[in-house]
C-alpha cells in the first residue's frame, strides 16, 4: 500500500504541475486508527498527504458533481462505477476529469474490528500481508484481514475500474457477484421479512447519513425534507416513515446504484440497507441483464427499452 500511495502522490504532483488539474480528490490518513479522509490537494505540496489503504472506503464520486474546473481523482472499482452513472447522468463531465484508478480488494470494517477486540478501544492496527494486527491498552489480536472487509466488500466482483487514465497497481483476477443474502432474504416468508425490516427500521435515527454518502442521491431537494406537501413525518419516532424513506430512496436507485455500500457503511445505527439495495441491484440485473456503471457505453437501463424487455403490461397488440 505504501508503494501505491507513493505513485498516487506523484501522479498527483505530476498533473498538478503540469497544470492538468486544478484539484487531486484522493485519501489521507485519518486522525483516529483504522480511517482514511478524503482528501483535496490543490498543491503538490498538499499531494504528498494523498495516500492509499485499507480504509479509503468512502465513495469519492460523491464529490465529483457538477464541478467546474478540471479534477483528478483516486477512483477504486465502486467509485468507477459510480462515476461512470453520474457522467451518463450528466451530472460529471469526463472531460474534465481524470481518473487514477485503484484496483481494489476491500475495505475493512471498523465495527467487525472492535467486535473481534471485545469492544475494547483499539489504538493502532498494522496490515501484515493477509493479517491485521489490532492494538490497544493491554492486548494485541491478529485476525484475518479477508475476515474484516466489509459485506459489500467481500462480496464485490467489481474491485478493478471500469475506466481509467491511469491505473496504479494489477489488474484483480475476475470474481462472480454474490447474491446469497438477498436470496436468503427473498426466500423467507413475507410475515418474516417485514418482521426483520421492521426491526431494522426501527433503529432508524433519520440521520440522512446514508443519503449523504450516496453519490447517486443527489436531488436538490429530497423528498423528505418537502414540507409542502409534506410526504412523511420529519421525525424518526415511525418505523413505517422510514421505511417509506428507505423504500423511495431504493426506488430512486433503481439501475443506479453502484452497489458501493456507502450507505450501509455510513449509517450510524448498523441497519442493513443493503437487504434493500441490492434487491434493487439484483432484480435489475435479471430482468434487465443490467449492472449500474459497468459499460461507459449502454444508456441506463430505465431510459431505455427493447421489445424483449419483461414488461407486456406496457404494450398492447
Ligand atoms: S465494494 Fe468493491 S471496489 Fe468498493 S471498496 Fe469494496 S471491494 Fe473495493
Ligand atoms: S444512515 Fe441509518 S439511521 Fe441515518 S437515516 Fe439512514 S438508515 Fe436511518
Ligand atoms: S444506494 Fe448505497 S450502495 Fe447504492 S450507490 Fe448509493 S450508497 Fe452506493
Amino acid at each position: 500500500m505504501q508503494e501505491q500511495s507513493k505513485l498516487i502522490q506523484e501522479a498527483a504532483k505530476k498533473l498538478l504541475e503540469e497544470k492538468k488539474v486544478d484539484l487531486v480528490v484522493g485519501f489521507a490518513q485519518g486522525s483516529l486508527p483504522l480511517r482514511s479522509t478524503p482528501y483535496f490537494a490543490r498543491t503538490t505540496a498538499e499531494a504528498d498527504n494523498l495516500i492509499w489503504d485499507e480504509y479509503c472506503e468512502n465513495n469519492l464520486a460523491n464529490y465529483l458533481r457538477k464541478r467546474e474546473e478540471k479534477v483528478a481523482v483516486v477512483a477504486k472499482g465502486c467509485d468507477v462505477r459510480a462515476i461512470v452513472a453520474l457522467i451518463k447522468e450528466n451530472q460529471i463531465n469526463r472531460d474534465n476529469l481524470y481518473i487514477i484508478g485503484v484496483p481494489c480488494q476491500g475495505m475493512i470494517d471498523r465495527k467487525k474490528a472492535k467486535k473481534q477486540v471485545g469492544g475494547k478501544e483499539i489504538l493502532a492496527a498494522e496490515i501484515s500481508g493477509e493479517e491485521v494486527v489490532l492494538k490497544g491498552k493491554g492486548f494485541e489480536t491478529k485476525g484475518a484481514k479477508a475476515e474484516l472487509l466489509y459485506d459489500t466488500c467481500q462480496r464485490c466482483a467489481y474491485g478493478n475500474p471500469v475506466i481509467y487514465d491511469q491505473l496504479i497497481g494489477e489488474e484483480l483476477s475476475a470474481k462472480e457477484v454474490s447474491f446469497a443474502e438477498v436470496e436468503e432474504f427473498a426466500a423467507k416468508s413475507a410475515a418474516e421479512r417485514s418482521a426483520i425490516l421492521a426491526a431494522e427500521m426501527e433503529k432508524c435515527i433519520r440521520c440522512y447519513a446514508c443519503r449523504n454518502a450516496c453519490p447517486m442521491c443527489y436531488c436538490q431537494e429530497c423528498f423528505v425534507d418537502c414540507s409542502t406537501p409534506q410526504w412523511i413525518s420529519k421525525r424518526a419516532n415511525s418505523a413505517k416513515d422510514n421505511l417509506i424513506f428507505q423504500g423511495v430512496r431504493v426506488f430512486h436507485q433503481m439501475g443506479r446504484c453502484a452497489d458501493c455500500g456507502a450507505c450501509e457503511r455510513a449509517c450510524p445505527m448498523g441497519i442493513k440497507l443493503s437487504l434493500l439495495t441490492r434487491k434493487g441491484v439484483k432484480d435489475v440485473k435479471d430482468m434487465f441483464n443490467y449492472e449500474a456503471g459497468l459499460n461507459p457505453e449502454d444508456k441506463p437501463v430505465l431510459n431505455d427499452f427493447t421489445t424483449e424487455d419483461p414488461q407486456a403490461f406496457l404494450m398492447k397488440e
